[in-house]
């Protein structure tokens, strides 16, 4: 129900959560982030209050990092359980991804998979988008142009954000039928599905069109739509008060 993505100068860890908590407001019923260091993914997630998560990253605590992602799950599809909170992570243990939204053609997708030999551990529609993403990154395709095929493939409603273990300083979404906004800092740029998540460290943000494909590195933005053409983003400044 709520998500965020970062990538800059600051502790990922800390910009996530406190991005998660100015979303509490939707309502959830879990709640998860994942980090890059040092070339590999480190993540948490726990059913219940942010608070629950809080305590959890005290007593198994992230490496420092300043990329990552964060949500917080409204269940559609499985109960509210730690295994069912994002981030869902792809079967070799690369990609993370956490989603808001419906993907309705989740049960054909995971047939196909499970046909493969992969194996889910979780009842979500979500970690299909895992799988594929980390199908089509192990065949050789960068996060952007994963997330990209990926998006083609799902039917419904998302917004989809992934980091990759191999993509040191990067962090993809995608979107359709669901919101998320860019933010843009100096040396540091946020995702998000509410300008509320980052508003206390930029005010200027990149409004998404539909089926997009968003890359944010600490230094860029690239907009580009599900076939990897550059594509327009529509940038405004938040001047009301949250
Ligand atoms: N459909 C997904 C799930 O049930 C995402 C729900 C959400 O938007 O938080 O895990």
């Amino acid at each position: 129900c709520g998500i965020v993505g970062y990538c800059g100068h600051q502790q990922a860890e800390h910009v996530i959560i406190e991005g998660l908590r100015r979303l509490e407001y939707r309502g959830y019923d879990s709640a998860g982030l994942a980090v890059v260091a040092d070339g590999t993914l480190h993540w948490a997630k726990k059913a219940g209050k942010l608070a629950n998560l809080a305590t959890e990253l005290e007593t198994h605590r992230l490496p420092d990092s300043n990329q990552g992602i964060g949500h917080t799950r409204w269940a559609t599809h499985g109960a509210p359980t730690d295994a069912n909170a994002h981030p869902h992570l792809s079967a070799d243990g690369k990609v993370a991804v956490v989603h808001n939204g419906i993907i309705e053609n989740f049960a054909t997708l995971k047939a196909e998979l499970i046909a493969e030999g992969v194996i889910f551990s979780s009842d979500t529609d979500t970690e299909v988008a895992a799988h594929l993403l980390g199908r089509e990154t192990a065949r050789g395709a960068g996060l952007a142009e994963a997330m990209g095929r990926v998006a083609t493939r799902l039917a419904g409603a998302f917004t989809l954000v992934a980091v990759s273990a191999d993509e040191p300083d990067v962090v993809v979404a995608a979107r359709r039928n669901s919101p998320l906004v860019v933010g843009l800092g100096e040396g540091e740029n946020f995702l998000a599905s509410d300008v509320a998540a980052f508003i206390e460290h930029t005010r200027d943000a990149l409004e998404l069109g539909q089926d997009q494909v968003v890359t944010i590195t600490p230094d860029s933005v690239a907009v580009t739509d599900f076939a990897g053409n550059p594509s327009e983003a529509h940038p405004y400044h938040v001047d009301w008060d949250l």
